[in-house]
């Protein structure tokens, strides 16, 4: 379909997953308040982008490819009516790049109108959307978002509550959901909460969003996380809560904290900078480098650099310049192109690096791309040693749960020993953060969080292997 690619997002990255974001607030111009806080959650996608508004009678719809600032304007706003809304922001990690695959998905069924905006990956979806076929259900999207919405309809006898804990019984994985009908805001979150999803209050509506960083921009106070297997409904009674299914041994995503989510968030009680900068100062005590310099990879590997620096007392520096106002870049890719195009995001500060023994801090090596180059671009602007410090352990396993961590065979950590990695990427040293010092730092939670990506134990069943030996989720 395009003959340009964005060089930031492809072939040589994991691509982001979804973000969501729900209001009920009568009076208030919830389109617009949506709109902000889908902005402040950009960072979870920048595929596609939708808002679905309901107002007593019916659900509206606006959605698109791209960011948020592409796919709405004042316009579209200002088309909205209602008091109660869902937005999402998308970067497929099921179904392919398409418009059909946008979302809020909004349908038309027996009881009504229904809406639905939803992050994370089921695992039993190949299984689940053969059973519905096969009784007559027809999709439109390869979303696995559309199956929830068919087993919602179908469930949906008495109450959309009852609905959503009959699906919760036979849908497994990851799921934070929103859901809009015409008359009540609905949230859902998986039995094991791999997904972030929580709570505010705004005047006197509610906001839901998946990250509080999402809240606080819009102004609203946080109240609280979503629960695992809990089930939310916001209508003009206030706020009901219901035990969907029982919660089963938490199992948050670790990478959510490494990666994913905005340092001012917090999530499950834990604030992802403070544990960002915990993760630099672990990997300082584990790994001290004789150094003149701590530099981040900016921004996700920010946080943890300035640990490394506190703990180490190693000078901070900001050596690599990150261009702020890079949004989606469609560029040829022609080697020399995307040369340029790491250029356009990066760049080193020479007058910074020229002649120092530097500690470069980033969050993570997926395939190794990213550090190869910028261990590169160091030692080009005059960088005498680069030691390479990452303040996650090694990826070595696929997620299924909703981060695309590209296949098994393409994790650079998976192919190749440390020692062959630090060759490979040309750096002088090269030291990952133990998983028992990234764990330590939640302690007494240590067992609260997924890290299936690192040490192969995958808290839910996940899809089979295909006979090429590849898994798949379609
Ligand atoms: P790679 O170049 O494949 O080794 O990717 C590692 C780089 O991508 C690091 O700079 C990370 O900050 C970033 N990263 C890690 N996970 C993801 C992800 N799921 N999506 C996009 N970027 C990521």
């Amino acid at each position: 379909m395009f003959n340009e690619v964005n060089p930031f997002a492809l072939p040589d990255k994991p691509v982001e997953e979804c973000g969501v974001f729900g209001i009920y607030a009568p009076g208030m111009d919830v389109a617009r308040i949506t709109y902000y806080g889908l902005y402040a959650l950009q960072h979870r996608g920048q595929e596609s982008a939708g808002i679905a508004v309901a107002d007593g009678r019916q659900v509206q719809l606006h959605k698109g490819m791209g960011l948020v600032t592409e796919v709405f304007t004042r316009h579209s706003l200002d088309k909205f009516s209602g008091h109660m809304a869902i937005g999402h922001v998308r970067y497929s990690t099921t179904g392919a790049s398409q418009p059909l695959n946008a979302q809020p998905l909004v349908f038309r069924y027996a009881k009504g109108m229904l809406g639905l905006a939803h992050n994370g990956n089921l695992t039993n979806v190949t299984d689940l959307r053969s059973q519905l076929a096969s009784t007559g259900s027809v999709f439109q999207s390869s979303t696995d978002s559309e199956v929830l919405v068919n087993l919602i309809a179908r469930y949906n006898a008495n109450s959309l509550e009852e609905a959503l804990m009959k699906c919760m019984i036979d849908v497994k994985g990851a799921y934070s959901l929103l859901i809009i009908t015409e008359n009540a805001l609905y949230a859902a979150r998986d039995p094991h909460g791999f997904r972030p999803l929580c709570l505010g209050r705004l005047g006197d509506g509610y906001v839901i969003a998946s990250e509080s960083c999402a809240l606080t921009t819009v102004g609203a106070a946080f109240i609280r996380d979503v629960e695992p297997g809990e089930i939310i409904r916001i209508d003009r009674e206030g706020v009901t809560s219901t035990q969907g299914f029982k919660a089963q041994n938490p199992a948050h995503c670790i990478f959510e904290y490494i990666y994913f989510a905005r340092p001012d968030s917090t999530m499950d009680t834990f604030n992802v900078n403070k544990v960002r900068r915990e993760m630099g100062r672990q990997l300082a005590r584990e790994y001290p480098v004789e150094a003149d310099i701590v530099i981040p990879v900016p921004d996700s590997g920010t946080a943890a650099a300035r640990g490394y620096a506190e703990e180490s007392g190693i000078p901070f520096e900001e050596g690599l310049m990150k261009n702020r106002y890079i949004g989606r870049t469609f560029i040829q890719p022609t080697q020399e192109m995307r040369e340029i195009g790491v250029r356009l995001k990066l760049n080193p500060i020479r007058e910074v690096l020229q002649g120092k023994r530097v500690v470069m801090v980033d969050d993570s090596i997926v395939r190794g791309t990213t550090s190869q180059k910028l261990v590169a671009m160091l030692r080009q602007a005059g960088a005498r040693e680069v030691h390479m410090c990452i303040s996650s352990p090694p990826v070595l396993r696929s997620c299924y749960y909703g981060i695309d961590t590209s296949d098994e065979q393409e994790l650079i950590a998976a192919k190749m020993p440390l020692e062959e990695i630090r060759r490979s990427i040309n750096a002088d040293g090269l030291h990952y953060l133990s998983l028992e010092g990234l764990l330590d730092i939640f302690a007494p939670k240590q067992n609260h969080f997924c890290t299936a990506c690192f040490s192969g134990n995958y808290p839910v069943e996940v899809p089979r292997p295909k006979e090429s030996g590849k898994y798949s989720l379609e």
